[in-house]
């Protein structure tokens, strides 16, 4: 932790210290300068100080970064499955690893997980970093976290991305922490630049641009990336990848917390983040029984419903659903928005739909900018047109 230190010895209580401080943190009390609240470790003070009084402890060194190489991507898996943000996350880390000549790496750590080895090589990695543990058999971040330290200290990675998802945004910034470098959190866009430099793109300021993001002068470069962004190459089984197994060597430290219950996700139906289908409604639906008509919809047409935040956080229908910048983001062939304005907030969860279709009575609606097809009306006529659209056509009667 970085905190600022005063050597009592070494301080003249010349007070330059203090018009140097651009926060007035700094005042020349009894024993000397103290250090107010509103210090926030910026360190003008310590460059100013005449007499080297003023000291940053647990300051960060800049590392070599050339002796850090290649991309490293965390398997994330459950109930022996492995995560869908992997397999797109390999398939990028292979395109850009491209560009600066490095390899790719699956760190995959679990118990009885072996058997993914197959899968992550499929996907893109050159190399498979296996930790098999019965103490990681359940996602205790603490005992990951310092297994993952360890690796990264002795293997000196270049880049290290995780799953923007409950478990990656839980363990990457730990890591990051322990390891004393940065973590670009949630982002929408990874590029490599020929040198190794990792560029991360997210939205900043609430959506309104979106910020590149580099870290130059410490290692690993480390990112979340939401699922369902990047895009997935198709498997190939002939890839081959060497396996560095781990296992026996690799200290695993025991927990200090317990997992008593893993309690199943609060939701309806076909979860948002694996339907094809999305028909998904906002404020435009008046009431949470304005839903009953869109799970009719979902249901007639094999899909989910989702929803936007502001009738989420009316309670209309729990926040699995939500989608856009707070909630998930979600890529189905067909998203349906019925009666949502089209708020970048949302849009950033949805945008990379195949087929959008807006219904919406307001010919003015931003959703229309994006809509594959817009519908101008109200949402319930509509919406029970659409439906019986689909069945008349699914019972042959139709076109
Ligand atoms: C930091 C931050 C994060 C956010 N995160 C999210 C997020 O993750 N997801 C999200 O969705 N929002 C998010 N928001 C909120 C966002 O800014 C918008 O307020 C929200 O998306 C608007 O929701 P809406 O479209 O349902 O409601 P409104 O903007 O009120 O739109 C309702 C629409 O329904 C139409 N309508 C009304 N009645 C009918 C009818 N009978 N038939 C047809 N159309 C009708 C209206 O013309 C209107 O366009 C966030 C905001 C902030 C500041």
């Amino acid at each position: 932790m970085r905190e600022l230190l005063i050597d009592r010895k070494k301080c003249t209580s010349c007070e330059v210290c203090l018009s140097a401080c651009p926060f007035g943190a700094l005042s020349l009390q009894g024993n000397g300068v103290v250090v107010g609240d509103q210090c926030n470790l910026c360190g003008a003070c310590v460059d100013e100080c005449p007499e080297g009084a003023l000291v940053m402890s647990g300051e960060r060194k800049d590392v070599d970064v050339s002796d850090w190489q290649g991309i490293w991507v965390f398997v994330e898996h459950a109930d022996g499955e492995m995560a869908g943000v992997v397999g797109e996350l390999l398939s990028e880390a292979k395109r850009m690893a491209q560009r600066a000549g490095y390899e790719v790496s699956a760190v995959l750590a679990g118990s009885g997980v072996g058997h993914l080895v197959d899968q992550v090589t499929a996907r893109g990695a050159d190399r498979v970093y296996l930790v098999d543990h019965e103490r990681l058999a359940a996602m205790h971040e603490e005992t990951y976290a310092d297994l993952l330290a360890t690796m990264v200290r002795r293997y000196r990675p270049s880049v290290f991305l995780f799953g923007a998802t409950v478990r990656g945004r839980s363990l990457a910034p730990r890591l990051a922490a322990r390891l004393g470098t940065g973590l670009t959190a949630d982002c929408t866009e990874l590029d490599m630049e020929s040198s190794g430099r990792l560029i991360q793109t997210r939205p900043a300021f609430g959506g309104n641009i979106m910020a590149p993001i580099v870290c130059p002068n410490h290692r690993p470069q480390m990112a979340t990336v939401r699922p369902r962004i990047l895009r997935a190459d198709p498997p190939d089984p002939d890839r081959e990848a060497e396996v560095i197994d781990l296992s026996g060597e690799m200290e695993v430290a025991e927990a200090r917390t317990v997992l008593l219950e893993a309690a199943q996700e609060e939701g309806e139906g076909v979860k948002i983040e694996d339907a094809d289908v999305i028909v998904a409604g906002g404020r435009g639906l008046g009431s949470p029984e304005g839903f009953d008509a869109l799970r009719d919809l979902a249901r007639t047409l094999g899909g989910a419903v989702g929803a936007s935040r502001p009738v989420v956080d009316s309670g209309w229908i729990p926040y699995p659903h939500q989608v856009g910048q707070t909630g998930k983001t979600v890529s189905p062939t067909v998203y349906i928005a019925c009666g949502i304005s089209g708020a970048v907030q949302h849009l950033a969860g949805m945008r990379s739909s195949d087929i959008i279709i807006a219904i919406n009575r307001n010919p003015e609606a931003p959703i229309f900018k994006i809509a594959t097809y817009g519908l101008v009306g109200d949402v319930f006529k509509i919406i029970s047109h659409l439906k019986d659209e689909v069945e008349k056509a699914r019972d042959g009667e139709g076109g």
